[in-house]
């Protein structure tokens, strides 16, 4: 059984104290992570606090990047051995904002993914799909070739404990979540991708989320769908009311 996963992704909008003010709002409210679990993805230098201070032991941590070797000269890098260290649960890898502004490509996301799990954390590994894209007909193309070259070189038990979110960069930020049945369509495509990589029963356990505008008002129907396990919610993170009710969607 796949446990749905609603995580939030706040990207560079929240400073250490406004980190601790929604962690005591939302601290014992977040639900059993047996049932559904949580994470909030926060930059490095906010983590450092919340990871010393109030995180409650039911909502992961997860870093929203980070480098694919563990130490050495690399200036402003952050080491994912690090992450690990500090309790990071789980790290996001290729978000369209890094495959759009700093040129990060499939190999590179490869290497990220790799790290993350040489260190005993699950990479959330983001698909983008542009309306262009779409409307090319190039979708299907696309959306394969990032999880195939993603994936390269990781393993049939990595491959089961990974989360994959689809995340059409014209949903993201725009305020118009693709629809629930455009939502699943994109989660069907990645996780009959990894189907053909690893067999069925691989692709059964993985986690496929959807990102792209959600909203409380729209969870609940992107979670009715067969292939949605979970959602990556990015505006809607950001106030702690509001990420309850996301976390709260049944
Ligand atoms: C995101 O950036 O991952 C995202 C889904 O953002 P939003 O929910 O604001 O569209």
């Amino acid at each position: 059984m796949r446990i749905p996963l609603i995580a939030g992704n706040w990207k560079m909008n929240k400073n250490p104290a406004e980190a601790d003010a929604f962690m005591t709002v939302v601290a014992d409210q977040v639900p059993d992570p047996d049932q559904v679990e949580t994470a909030i993805a926060a930059p490095a230098v906010v983590l450092t606090t919340m990871a010393q201070n109030n995180a409650p032991d039911r909502l992961r941590l997860a870093a929203e990047n980070c480098y694919y070797e563990d130490a050495g000269a690399y200036t402003g890098e952050t080491s994912p051995k690090t992450l690990a260290e500090m309790g990071m649960r789980y790290v996001i890898v290729g978000h369209s904002e890094r495959r759009l502004y700093f040129n990060e490509t499939d190999d590179l996301i490869n290497r990220k993914v790799h790290a993350v799990f040489r260190n005993q954390m699950t990479p959330i590994v983001c698909c983008d799909e542009t309306m262009g894209r779409r409307e090319s007909g190039e979708k299907i193309h696309w959306v394969v070739s990032q999880v195939t070259g993603a994936l390269k070189g990781v393993s049939e038990q990595q491959a089961r404990q990974l989360v994959i979110a689809y995340e059409p960069s014209w949903a993201i930020g725009s305020g118009t979540s693709a629809s629930a049945d455009q939502a699943e369509e994109g989660c069907y495509l990645i996780r009959q991708t990894v189907a053909d990589l690893y067999g069925d029963p691989v692709a059964d356990d993985m986690r496929v989320l959807y990102g792209g505008s959600v909203k409380p008002d729209n969870i609940a129907e992107l979670m009715t769908k067969r292939d949605i396990d979970g959602v990556l919610a990015g505006g809607a993170s950001l106030d702690a009311e509001t990420f309850l009710q996301l976390t709260h969607y049944q």
